[in-house]
């Protein structure tokens, strides 16, 4: 019996488990593309499937882990043969689909984007699913017009994955960014990926109005809930806000007033089911808008044996930036 390394989930008495096993390679789903994965990550919704905080498993025995980077290794899909470079994020992995803290994975052939030119698996990692959704947030903000001329962007949660790569990638194009985090203490890191101003979460964190003081063009909320209606109403005349997290709740106590008074618009940014042509725009803008250093700056490097103990704390706010797991 052929088998390989994995983090594997299972359905217990109460609630789940989960453990770095052997996974027997004949249990692997239907795909016509089979990878030997060498980099993977810990996104917000890895620490929810491996702690079991959140139903994210629809499936038992399940493969933890939503992203991976490795090489083709057999392939009946027109697009890819063995030896291709392959970049694999979301599409259910994890989910509903073997998923990715494994020495191999098999998927869908259109599932796949080519890892840029000039871009490791590991720095595709570091990017994984937080980042590739900063860059979809930003490309939303570009598509409705926001520039670095309309004013300033904020970034919540900046110190998390999404937030650091979403303040990286808008200072490297220009804009005034101010970052608005629970950790003040992270200031210099913050300036250091480019932001210009720090604000304390807490200030966002209040009842919101139907409108307040105009104080940016555009934001990235990562955060949602009472904050996520904040934003808003502070929005300038025609600005726009890309919502792409929920780390402090999912509802959303707004009101009509910044649609209706001041033309802003809530842009809605889903990284899972993200059509194949819109990924590959955005792998593109990673490889040229996020300079390598920043990125280096955000990353630190775990191992398979690690995740698990990784996992609480990103559900707590205790990870900074980005998480890169080395695949053994
Ligand atoms: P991280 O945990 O790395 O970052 C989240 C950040 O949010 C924290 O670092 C913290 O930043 C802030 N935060 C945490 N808890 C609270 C709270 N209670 N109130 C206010 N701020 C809080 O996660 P990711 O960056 O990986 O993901 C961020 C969010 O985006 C998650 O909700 C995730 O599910 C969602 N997401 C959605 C995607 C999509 O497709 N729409 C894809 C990827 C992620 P600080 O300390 O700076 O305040």
């Amino acid at each position: 019996m052929a088998t390989f390394k994995a983090i594997r989930i299972d359905k217990a008495d109460k609630g789940t488990t989960a453990a770095l096993t052997q996974f027997d390679e004949a249990e692997l789903m239907d795909g016509d593309v089979t990878v030997a994965v060498e980099w993977s990550t810990l996104n917000y919704k890895d620490g929810l499937a491996l702690t079991g905080k959140a139903p994210v498993v629809r499936r038992f025995p399940m493969i933890a882990g939503i992203d991976f980077a490795g090489t083709v290794t057999q392939s009946s899909h027109p697009a890819w043969k063995a030896g291709d470079k392959v970049i694999c994020t979301g599409w259910g992995m994890g989910e509903t689909h073997l998923g990715a803290y494994a020495q191999k994975a098999r998927v869908k052939g259109d599932w796949l984007v080519r890892l840029p030119d000039g871009m490791s698996a590991r720095q595709a990692m570091a990017i994984g699913t937080a980042g590739f959704t900063a860059m979809l947030a930003v490309l939303a903000l570009e598509k409705q017009g926001v520039s670095p001329n309309s004013g300033p962007v904020v970034v919540t949660g900046a110190a998390g994955g999404v937030g650091s790569v979403a303040i990286a990638v808008l200072a490297r194009l220009g804009y005034h960014v101010i970052a608005s985090t629970g950790r003040m203490a992270e200031a210099g890191y913050l300036k250091g990926l480019g932001a210009t101003e720090v604000i304390d979460r807490a200030e966002l964190a209040g009842q919101p109005k139907p409108l307040g003081k105009e104080r940016w063009a555009g934001g990235v909320d990562s955060v949602g809930s009472t904050t996520l209606a904040n934003l808003l109403s502070m929005t300038k005349y025609g600005g726009a806000i890309a919502a792409c997290g929920l780390a402090a709740g999912m509802d959303l106590p707004s009101s009509v007033a910044p649609f209706i008074l001041r033309g802003v618009c809530l842009l809605g940014i889903d990284s899972v089911m993200c059509p194949i042509a819109a990924r590959e725009i955005a792998w593109r803008r990673l490889a040229s808008d996020l300079d390598p250093a920043k990125l280096s700056e955000i990353t630190h490097e775990i191992a398979l044996d690690q995740v698990l103990a990784e996992a609480p704390k990103i559900l707590a706010g205790q990870v900074r930036g980005r998480v890169v797991v080395k695949i053994p």
